[in-house]
Formats: structure tokens, sequence, C-alpha cells
């Protein structure tokens, strides 16, 4: 049985791994040559609007899913004439758009930052005048990894913006003074049924997640609680079928929405190691219609994203239940190349471990916590 991926980046590449004690075998279809999957699988060079290779691509598959959620609509669409594809092309549009999810976010009950459309830049000002400042002036579209948003702190950072962009398809945010940045990930398979990770805590910097600890330190049950009302309305909503991503603001013990993306998440790499199931593997359960495995964590764990550089895998495997990941790819600044997994029975034999790791980790862009209670907004 073969699945077939769009994108061919990290993420497609651990989705494979987890698929192949199943039984599956992958086609990726990508439009870089250099795709990390070319490793491992059958990877298609190929524009994403480029039909007569979608077409063939689909032929013999048992059925599509994404690793990457900016593939155009219109290619997962078309797709749909050929095989099945989950998540929905519906549900993947509501994810793509900044907009539609901040207009979905309250529809079910769940907050958002507030916002206001910025259509064009003559918009800009009564958005500000709106939502005032400091503020995050975002893309609607494209935008990861930090990329695509502006932080305006001033009137004068207004006046830069507004002559940097003629038109352009934005939202003005108020900058969120949050206590922490959580995620949640949530899977519901075709037959409906569900099952969620526990909160994580993230550390960003740049935009770029650089740490995360599972579960989220200081958890308590009534914010889980919280965390998967908001995911199981969604997934209710969408009609969704795989894993789905949320990632809050913690302020003052309520969660306010930003994001949500319709696929695997760098906040939930530490599954691999760090709960009874993957969120690689279920995802893959999920879109075939087959149980769920469960997401209970097995201890405590954190991830960190080994960006732009990779340290000496000897260093790193020499720290106890320490599990290191490389996508093959080569180094660049900023890009992500891998990630560790550190494990440990408790929270604080965890923080231990963490306070401990060599030298490659102690510098500033792991964003290591001083202390188990989180940073406050950094950006
Ligand atoms: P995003 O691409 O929306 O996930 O944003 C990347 C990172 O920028 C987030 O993880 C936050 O650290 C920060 N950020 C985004 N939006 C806001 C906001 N409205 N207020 C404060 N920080 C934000």
């Amino acid at each position: 049985m073969t699945i077939g991926i769009l994108g061919g980046g990290q993420l497609g590449y651990m989705l494979a791994l987890a698929g192949y004690p199943l039984g599956l075998h992958f086609r990726f279809l990508d439009p870089s040559p250099q795709a990390p999957v070319g490793r491992i699988a059958h990877r298609v060079t190929a524009e994403y609007s480029d039909l007569d290779a979608l077409e063939k691509f689909a032929h013999g598959l048992e059925l599509v899913t994404y690793e990457f959620e900016n593939v155009p609509v219109e290619a997962a669409r078309f797709l749909t004439k050929h095989v099945s594809v989950y998540p929905s092309p519906e549900a993947l549009e509501a994810a793509q758009d900044r907009l539609s999810e901040k207009k979905l976010f309250p529809r079910l009950g769940i907050a958002p930052a507030s916002f206001a459309e910025v259509s064009s830049t003559n918009d800009l000002e009564a958005a500000v005048k709106k939502i005032g400042l400091p503020a995050v002036l975002k893309t609607r579209r494209m935008g990861y990894d930090g990329k695509g948003q502006w932080v305006l702190r001033t009137p004068e950072d207004v006046q830069r913006v507004k002559a940097e962009f003629s038109q352009a398809a934005l939202l003005l945010e108020d900058f969120v003074a949050f206590q922490r940045e959580l995620s949640i990930l949530a899977v519901r398979s075709r037959s409906g049924e569900t099952a969620f990770y526990p909160l994580v805590e993230n550390h960003h910097r740049n935009g770029i997640l650089r740490l995360a600890v599972a579960p989220a330190p200081k958890l308590s049950a009534a914010l889980q609680k919280a965390g998967e009302r908001a995911a199981e309305r969604v997934l209710q909503e969408l009609n969704y079928v795989g894993v789905l991503a949320i990632e809050f603001f913690e302020c003052d013990g309520e969660l306010v929405a930003n994001e949500m993306a319709p696929r695997v998440h760098n906040s939930g790499h530490w599954s691999i190691e760090g709960a009874a199931t993957s969120q690689f593997e279920n995802h893959l359960r999920a879109v075939l219609g087959l149980p769920l495995g469960s997401a209970a964590t097995t201890g405590h764990s954190a991830m960190l994203n080994l960006i732009g550089e990779v340290p000496e895998s000897a260093e790193v495997l020499a720290i106890p239940d320490t599990h290191l990941h490389l996508y093959g790819k080569s180094p660049r600044p900023g890009r992500k190349v891998g990630h560790v997994t550190l494990r440990a029975a408790s929270f604080e034999e965890l923080s231990t471990r963490l306070a401990q790791l060599p030298a490659f980790f102690q510098r500033a862009e792991f964003c290591l916590p001083s202390s188990s209670v989180a940073t406050t907004n950094r950006l």
C-alpha cells in the first residue's frame, strides 16, 4: 500500500520512518530536487501546479496527505478527482489563511488575539487605531517560522511598513503579552476517533521554535481540558482527518489561539520517543482509518531544534536517554537540520539534564529555560 505525500521536507521524512513498520510505502511530490525524503523514499520532483505530474503521481496511491501546509489548495482539489485526500482540501484552505483561522476560532468559542483585516496599506492606520500599539502585522498567507510578520511598536514603524507595502493581504494583531506559548497536537481518524497529546510549552527565537517541553511544566488539568476542547471543536467543524496542531498563548491562565497547522508539527517531534504513539504514526493511522494509538506520554521530554549547524553526534548521545534526529539537509543559517529529544522520568530530572547540556547547547538560541516557570514574551 503506497501513501502519497505532498511536500518532501523533514516532516515527510519522519512520516515515512513511522510508516515503514506498518508495511507502508511512500511516494512524495516536491518541487525541490533536494527535498530530504529523497534519501529514504521515492520522490517525484514537480511543481504543485503541474497537473500532468499530479495525475501521474496519484496513480496507484491508497491516499494522499500533506507534510507542508502551503501546498496550493487547487492541487489538493485536483487530486481528489483521482484519489482520497486527507485532511480535506477545505480543511487545508481554512488553515492556510490567517484571517479565515481568526474568524473560525471565535465562531467555535475559542479566543484569538484581537485582530483587524488590512487589505491595503490605506487600512493600516484604521487597524492601528482599533488594535493599538504594539501590534504584529502578518501576511495572511505563506507565513511560517515568523516569516511574513513585523512588530509595530511606534507610529514611525507604522509609517515605515506603510511605505514598504503597496498591496498585500495582511492582518494586524494585538501584540500579546503572554506568559508562555503552548501548543496542542490533536488527531482525528476517518472513523471519528480522536486522541490528544498534552499541551507542550514552546520557546521561540526570531519566530523559530527552539525548545519544546512536554508535557508543559505545571500543566493543570483545567488548561489541558481547555486545549482539548478547542482542538475537538476545530476537528469536528472541519470534519478533519489527521493530525492538527493549534498554537496558543497562555495569558493569566487562559488560552489565546494564535494559529493552527493542518499537519504534523515541530512541537510534536518529542512524541517519537516521548509518547506511546508518535504524532507521525497517529497521523498515518488516522488517514488510513486504523485505530489510533495512545497519545499518553512516557515520562517528560524536551525537544531542541538543531538550526543551521549540527553538533558532534558522540557529544549528544553521551547524554542519558537522548535521541538524535538528523534530516540529511545541508546546514545553512536559519535552516532546521535536525532535532534532539531528551527524556527523563520527572520534570526535575529533565531540568537538571537541560542545565547540564554540552557547550554547543548553551548558546542563547536554544532558549533553555532558567527555571521551570516559563519566560515572558521575547519578541
Ligand atoms: P506565528 O508565525 O504566528 O506562529 O508567530 C511566530 C512567533 O511570533 C510566535 O510563536 C510568537 O512567539 C510570536 N508572535 C506571533 N504573533 C504574536 C502576537 N500577536 N503577539 C505576540 N507575539 C506573537
